[in-house]
Formats: C-alpha cells, structure tokens, sequence
C-alpha cells in the first residue's frame, strides 16, 4: 500500500473545518490524517493510558511519496444523479467527481460495472446503482430513445412491484428508482409505489423518485417515497406540500438539464421550488444528470451556481458536493483545485489534482 502525502496552503475538509497550511496523508484507500499540518507531532493534552493521540487521530504512518499542492484542497465531489453507460468514466474521475450513483440503466450492464468499480484498477469513479427505473406497462423510459432495452422495468401490480424491488436490492441495486412520469405515459398506482417503497425501508434503503406532471411529487410524498431523483420543474409546488416534502425528503438537484446555461421556465420554477424547499429546512444533494443532454464529465460548475442561485451559501454548496469529510479514517479520495471556491465558485472548474482510493487520476 502506497502512502501519500498531500499538502496545501488552504483546504476545506468538511463542514465548518477550513484549514491553513493542510495536511492530507492516504494509507491505501483511507485518510490516516487529515488537518493542520503543524498539528502533526502535537500531543493532545490529557490523553491517558499511555497512548498519544494527535490532532486528527493517531500518528500518520510516514509518506512514500509526497504532494506539494499549490491550491485549495476538499473531499472528492459525489454526483448522486448519473447514466454513467452515456459518459466516459475517466472523465469523470478525473474531473473530480471521485463517486457517482447511476439512476437508470440495465441492470446486467451497470450493476457489474458498479460491481467493478470497487476494485483498485478500475478507471472510473466509484459507482452505486439503482440499475433499471420500476414502471408501470407503457411507463417511463420504455418508450424514451435515450434509454436502451432494459432502461424500464415494468411491473403490473403491488405484488409484481415488491417482488421486482426484491430481486434489485438482491442483484446489489444500492437504492430504488421508480418513474412517475404522467407527461410521458401511464404511472405506477399509489399501491405499487407503497409496495416498493416497504421492500426499499426494509431492506435500509432508499427509493427515488422521477416526478414529471401535474400532481406526481404529492404522489410520491403520501406514497412514502424518500427523494426526488429531480428538483421537481413541472409546476409551482403549494407551500403546505414543500414543507411536509422538507420534513422528510432530500431533493438531487440536475438544475442545468433544464436550461443548459440558458434561462427557461422550466428552471425559474424547479428554483423556486428548491429555495422554498430550503427554507422550510430541506436538504438538497448535487446530481447533474450527466448522460443527458450537454452535461460535461467531472464538477459541473453550472449545477452549484444554480444552488447558490437557489439560496446555498458557498459552504453548503460544498456540503452539497460532498458526501463525506476528508477525515481519519474516511475515503482516500480528494480534489485540488486551482483556486478557492468559498470565495470564487468558478474554481470548481479548475480542476487540478485528484485522488481517489489513494490513486492519483489528474
Ligand atoms: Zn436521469
């Protein structure tokens, strides 16, 4: 197991840790430090039992290699809302995006994949997948020329819906994905999304929802449906709804797939919903989406203005990319970008090292 060492002038490790003069150390594919650097060598005061413990953890194991960064270190980014078989996976990984959850592909082909990613070799991001969208006959995708054969899966009824929701948990599916889609056919029945949504609770995971029409996001709240796999752009959502949705649900924001840089009504009203949804005390993840339309591979700095635009300070924004802090002990994944973007959220785009696993990608 490789040892390295990164250092760099200003790094944000996680929530409420800015830190000067930062310390990174990966053993393998774990942190063993994370902090100031001078912080290294300092016993904390009071430890007990003989045992030295220092700022950060237990004494970082000594580098084999060493990185000076001329930048701002900060957790690999995580994109909650992939088609990772319509991107080029180095581009991603390299782009800082160091994991990534896919939300609809066949099963047979994104589940191996997932299933590789785990390895030391493999060229890509870390990948968790949903593998195929639960739908109703006629449903969302399967009449979508973007989505191939096996895109949908079609169930008929609440049996049907829960024994399929089975079989994915059990293929290895890390979270369920079900299609309300009423402008693009038929939809599931509350029952169904009820069925699903059980067989997903007890098996400690979590079912997200496509809501696209009139009426669908209310559906998937009263079904007990736990995200929205969009920021719901179909229609200003009523007050009372937004706040029952912030109690309990997480929105991914794929902001830009409706505007492209551009402005459209589509995206006023998804930002209105969001910045609402905030304030009532709502969490929000970043998801772009990528596969679908001109999304770039790697941090897509269009999708945090858009959060910043929706309410999130330049920290939350940061929350939002990240999925756990550089830490003692957490993944060994981090990126270094050219500039600092607490203060310039265009440094996103500056992508200038990344690691992830210990691996060094760019
Ligand atoms: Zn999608």
């Amino acid at each position: 197991m490789t040892v390295t060492a990164v250092r760099a002038p200003l790094g944000w490790l996680g929530p409420g840790r800015l830190v000067e003069d930062v310390l990174v150390v990966l053993d393998g594919g774990r942190a063993a430090y994370a902090g100031s650097a001078a912080g290294v060598g300092v016993v904390a005061s009071g430890t007990e039992g003989g045992t030295e413990t220092l700022d950060g953890g237990p004494v970082p194991p000594e580098p084999d290699q060493e990185i000076h960064f001329e930048g701002f270190l900060m957790p690999g980014v995580v994109d909650r809302h992939v088609h990772i078989g319509m991107a080029d996976p180095f581009s991603v990984v390299a782009g800082g995006v160091t994991a990534v959850r896919d939300l609809g592909w066949p099963p047979e082909v994104v589940l191996s994949m997932a299933g590789a990613s785990e390895g030391p070799a493999f060229n890509g991001p870390l990948i968790r997948a949903a593998g195929p969208m639960l739908t109703c006959p006629g449903g969302y995708p399967t009449r979508s020329g973007w989505a191939p054969n096996g895109t949908g899966l079609e169930v008929r009824g609440a049996e049907e819906a829960a024994g399929a929701a089975s079989v994915l948990l059990e293929a290895g599916a890390a979270v369920l994905k079900v299609a309300l889609n009423s402008e693009a056919g038929p939809t599931l029945s509350d029952q169904d999304l009820v069925a699903i949504c059980d067989v997903a609770h007890r098996g400690g995971t979590i079912v997200t929802a496509h809501c696209q029409g009139r009426e669908q996001a209310a559906r998937a709240l009263g079904a007990g449906v736990d995200e929205f796999a969009h920021c719901p752009w179909s229609e200003r959502l009523a007050d009372e709804l937004i706040e029952a949705m912030a109690k309990r649900m997480r929105i991914v924001s794929t902001l830009d797939i409706l505007s492209y840089g551009r402005d459209t009504p589509e995206l006023r009203t998804a930002i209105d919903n969001l910045r609402r949804f905030l304030a009532a005390g709502g969490r929000v993840a970043y998801g772009t989406d990528l596969g679908n339309g001109p999304i770039p591979p790697g941090i897509h700095v269009g999708e945090a203005w858009h959060l910043r635009t929706a309410g999130l300070s330049g920290e939350e924004v940061l929350e939002a990319l990240t999925f756990r802090p550089l830490a003692t002990g957490e993944p060994a994944d981090l990126v270094g970008l050219g500039g600092n973007p607490l203060e310039d959220l265009d440094a996103l785009a500056n992508v200038r090292l990344v690691l992830r696993a210990g691996r060094r990608f760019g």
